[in-house]
């Protein structure tokens, strides 16, 4: 798969079209980019603005950072996901114990822990307005397949070791009673929240922005070269449409696009497209009726929908109908590996729809009110790991340069969202909320302390050695 740049006239999520009054969306966009900056920051996900943020509370002064964004601010997978912050509990352990070992695949699901707890903390410190939800998730199994593997998988990470106590679990009538899902052969509850990602980002950059961190929108960087003059301290040379800036610090957060600059990266970061979608709940999932938990609805382990009742009554629906579209000849093609976010798979949103009507109580025959149903759905890019887990840390051979990206999991593990693409089924794990541990690590890092202090699962550092471990070409399959 060929590296590429963000594609301009990407689709605008949920998050996006309730946010276009943010006043830094298109900061500096007919602006030269400065001559120089001590740290460069490429991207304006999460992982830049967060990474920026955690930098200056160390005390870098703001002025010293630049973020190069190639589109709009926060207009990556940030600004388009799902908007649950849903750690693994238990249930990714045996996928990430084959790749990595029991003990590692211990840690990362006590990484997702604390992740819960680090967001929880960072809203609240900050009083930030963007709907933080502290509720629970339920995984609602249908099948007996399913229901086996979770429970294989919940009594392996128990062995391991790992806590599982916050983790409720429920049959039969009891099941279907506290999940509302009428099919729920038996389901497993533990804390979870949702949030509005977009006000999230959003309050974090401009948080930096005031305390002196530049931002230049629209402006993709194309190259990161050696600096031409050895005679100051800077090591590299970005350039973009608008300039060059020479840097001392580089720190790649462009998850599934990191590969364009890093070529190293083309072969282990692997960019797939999901589907979102908002639905206005009718009758029987409004007001008092409302859904108050997220959910995962696991039919098979590759085969799941996830479900995100926002508090404004809004469901974000993601996942797909994975069976129905592996069987379907007509599942679309050419959506595997794709960049392109610029639009969507009806295919996709009418397999959603059907499973979003599936919880409602309604008759089938009962007409939706004008407004009910479908309301919006949208794009995002994923960067993949062909073991599941990102990349952070330095870049061995580039010194001065840095990475936090590819913020999902795939293949076998089976967490909080579905891909399908071209019938095939990749489950990915909660990669925004990961990214609130791995950005202050990173951090870390840079400002010249040890991986040990990062706290982050080892198997999250960047190395040759790893990426070497992949270099045939990642095979889409399960
Ligand atoms: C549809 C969908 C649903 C999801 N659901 C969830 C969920 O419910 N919960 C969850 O936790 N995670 C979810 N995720 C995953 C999550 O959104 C990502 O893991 C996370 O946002 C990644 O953050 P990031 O900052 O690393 O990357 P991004 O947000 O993608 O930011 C990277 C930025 O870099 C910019 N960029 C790239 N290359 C260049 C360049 N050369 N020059 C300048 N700028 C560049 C991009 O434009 C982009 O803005 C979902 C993702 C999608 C797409």
């Amino acid at each position: 798969m060929k590296p590429s740049l963000p594609y301009d006239s990407s689709t605008l999520s949920i998050w996006h079209r309730t946010t276009r009054s943010f006043p830094h969306l298109h900061a500096n966009h007919f602006a030269d980019v400065p001559a120089s900056a001590k740290y460069l920051i490429i991207g304006s996900g999460i992982s830049g603005v967060l990474t920026t943020w955690k930098l200056v509370e160390s005390g870098i002064e703001g002025d010293e950072i630049l973020i190069i964004e190639a589109r709009e601010a926060v207009s990556g997978a940030s600004g388009r996901n799902a908007g649950h912050i849903r750690p693994d509990a238990f249930r990714g352990f045996s996928g990430y114990a084959s790749y990595h070992g029991p003990e590692q695949a211990r840690k990362i699901l006590e990484n997702e822990k604390r992740v819960m707890e680090d967001i929880q903390d960072f809203v609240k410190t900050h009083n930030i307005d963007c709907d933080f939800n502290l509720t629970t998730t339920f995984e609602v199994c249908f099948s007996d397949k399913f229901a086996k593997e979770a429970a294989d998988a919940f009594e392996a990470y128990k062995r391991a070791g790992g806590d599982v106590d916050p983790v409720r679990f429920y049959e039969g009538e009891e099941a279907k009673a506290r999940t509302k899902v009428p099919g729920a052969l038996c389901a497993y509850e533990w804390t979870a929240a949702s949030n509005h990602p977009g006000k999230l980002v959003q309050w974090i950059l401009n948080d930096a922005i005031k305390k002196g961190v530049k931002l230049w929108t629209h402006c993709p960087v194309t190259k990161v070269v050696k600096h031409q003059s050895s005679e100051d301290q800077f090591r590299w040379d970005i350039h973009t449409p608008r300039g060059v800036v020479a840097a001392e610090t580089v720190i790649h957060c462009t998850n599934a696009y990191a590969a364009y600059l890093i070529p190293e990266l083309s072969q282990f970061i692997t960019a797939n497209r999901a589907q979102s979608h908002a639905f206005i709940p009718r009758y029987s999932l409004s007001g008092e009726y409302r859904l108050k938990s997220t959910m995962a609805l696991r039919y098979d382990v590759g085969s799941f929908f996830s479900v995100n009742p926002l508090l404004n009554g809004t469901i974000i629906f993601g996942g797909t109908g994975i069976r129905s579209l592996s069987e379907n000849p007509e599942a679309p093609s050419g959506f595997m590996n794709t960049f392109d976010d610029t639009s969507y798979s009806n295919l996709i949103a009418g397999t959603a729809t059907r499973e979003f009507n599936s919880l409602s109580r309604e008759a089938a025959e009962v007409p939706l009110r004008h407004g009910e149903g479908l309301d919006h759905a949208w794009t995002g890019i994923i960067g993949m790991t062909p073991d599941s887990v990102p990349l952070v840390g330095p870049l061995e051979a580039l010194e001065g340069q840095w990475i936090c990206a590819a913020f999902n999991g795939h293949g076998k593990f089976p967490c909080t969202f579905v891909l399908v693409i071209a019938g095939l089924i990749f489950i990915f794990f909660t990669g925004m909320a990961g990214i609130f541990r791995c950005a202050p690590g990173l951090v870390k890092l840079i400002l010249g302390q040890t991986w040990q202090d990062t706290g982050l699962p080892e198997c999250f550092q960047i190395s040759k050695e790893r990426i070497d471990r992949f270099k045939e070409p990642i095979k889409s399959s399960l």
